[in-house]
């Protein structure tokens, strides 16, 4: 497992979670991997400004992960190498009064970006087929016995399918990433959160509760990604133990992306391009004071 490819999931076929590595071919050095992610993400830079120039196509990146697989940094990175005016970031936490009052697609609708901008995801309507699914939560909502009865995770899955066909239909590419960590790692970090004190806010009790439905877990987004991962819209299986390849791939998943859409500079017609010479004049014809 190498290059990209090898971690991409586009429908063709079935997955199983289990052949995926967590970790870099021992082969990997570390230090070219770092280099390269360097140049990528000088290049989706320069990507993102055609992109927003061009204002037809809106890009959102999914973030999908078990705790401590490394969303949050992973996410700092991307943002690195971007013009933070073209590209907007949004955590899902447990939905909020209003939120659970809606459709389970609506509070991620509402942040969408407009054409030419990016948005990235941090968590997203997935977590209404993974966590909801792991804790059976829609069987307390609030909703008529007809939405809960038969299989309501299998019908979410179409409703993201087609959503996401939806909004590539109207000029939108959604990718999803799915930070695969290991187990025993996680209780690496998990364990340093603990014992660094820097560290300590970002361990939370709740977190091992998740982590002993681990193989639960593990199965709804094996179904999820089985179910959701299309041509247009791909699931990135990415390995996760060592923080260095993830940012790789993701770079290069990006650069992928960006690549499909080619955005190109607007092109100015005739008339503009004699207003902007006509232009040019008047500048040159101050006087200097
Ligand atoms: P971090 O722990 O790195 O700060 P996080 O994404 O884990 O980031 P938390 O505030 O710890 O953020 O957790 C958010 C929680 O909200 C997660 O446990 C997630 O499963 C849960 N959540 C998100 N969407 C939903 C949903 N639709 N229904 C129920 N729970 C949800
Ligand atoms: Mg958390």
């Amino acid at each position: 497992m190498n290059s990209l490819k090898d971690f991409i999931v586009n429908g063709d076929k079935k997955i199983k979670l289990k052949n995926f590595a967590t970790t870099p071919d021992d082969s990997i050095s570390k230090e070219k991997i770092v280099k390269k992610t360097k140049a990528n993400l000088e290049e989706m830079e320069k990507f993102q400004d055609k992109l927003y120039s061009e204002g037809k196509e809106g890009l959102v990146l999914i973030f999908q992960a078990m705790d401590a697989a490394g969303k949050d940094s992973t996410i700092k990175n991307v943002m690195s190498g971007l013009n933070p005016q073209g590209i907007d970031v949004h955590s899902f936490k447990q939905p909020s009064g209003e939120e659970a009052a809606h459709s389970f697609l609506w509070r991620a609708i509402k942040r969408f970006p407009t054409r030419g901008k990016m948005a990235i995801f941090n968590r997203s309507y997935y977590e209404d087929v993974l966590v909801v699914k792991v804790h059976k939560l829609y069987e307390t909502a609030k909703m008529p016995n007809r939405c809960k009865q038969g299989d309501i995770i299998e019908r979410r899955y179409k409703d993201i399918k087609n959503f996401e066909e939806y909004e590539y239909n109207n000029g939108y590419r959604i990718i999803k990433f799915f930070l695969n960590v290991s187990k025993d790692e996680q209780k690496k970090r998990f364990l340093e959160r603990i014992d660094l004190k820097i560290k300590n806010w970002k361990f939370s009790s709740s977190d091992l509760k998740e982590r002993a439905h681990w193989d639960k877990y593990m199965q709804a987004y094996e179904d999820a990604i089985n179910a959701t991962a299309s041509e247009h819209s791909p699931w990135y299986v990415l390995p996760a133990d060592k923080k260095w390849y993830t940012r790789y791939l993701v770079s290069e998943a990006v650069l992928d992306v960006f690549k499909k859409i080619a955005p190109q500079y607007p092109k100015l017609d005739e008339d503009a391009q004699k207003r902007l010479q006509a232009d040019r004049e008047i500048l040159m014809s101050e006087e200097n004071s």
